[in-house]
């Protein structure tokens, strides 16, 4: 726990854009899209099966909320703004594509909502995080099928 990066954000308070009684919300440094963030619980947990009923039905105003924040911001901006962090060189890789990317002055179209629930799924921090990543007509060539896309080659069924 005292090694975990998300419970050290929390403690340090950074880039919190969003926060309630369970939840708090920051940008993800690698962003795969404009406005992909992440829903966090504050207490450490690992498993979406660990949380309580009280912080599941918290969840659900906390990924609204985000939503919200995400279709009024300025992304351009915030995406300046987290490179001149300079986080690290991947950081700021990630972060210059967003500024040429074909969603980066709209809102939203639609969200992929997702969770690497456990290591081989994908989970590299082990503290729930559920990603809220923004989609855009044209971010892909062939957007059927979202999140199947994770097996590569698997993806649009309808092929
Ligand atoms: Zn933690």
């Amino acid at each position: 726990m005292g090694d975990c990066t998300f419970c050290k954000i929390y403690a340090n308070k950074q880039g919190i854009f969003y926060e309630d009684e369970s939840f708090f919300a920051r940008f993800d440094r690698f962003p795969v899209n404009p406005g992909h963030a992440e829903v966090i619980p504050k207490r450490h947990l690992v498993s979406l099966l660990d949380l309580t009923e009280h912080e599941w039905i918290n969840l659900q105003p906390a990924i609204s909320g985000v939503m919200e924040v995400i279709e009024g911001l300025d992304l351009k901006e915030l995406y300046k703004k987290i490179i001149d962090e300079k986080l690290n060189d991947q950081s700021v890789n990630f972060c210059n594509k967003m500024l040429t990317h074909v969603g980066i002055n709209k809102k939203p179209d639609a969200y992929n909502i997702g969770i690497n629930e456990g290591e081989a799924a994908g989970r590299t921090v082990h503290h729930l995080h559920v990603h809220i990543i923004p989609r855009f007509y044209g971010d892909v060539q062939d957007y059927v099928g979202g999140v199947r896309h994770i097996i590569p080659g698997m993806g649009n069924y309808k092929k």
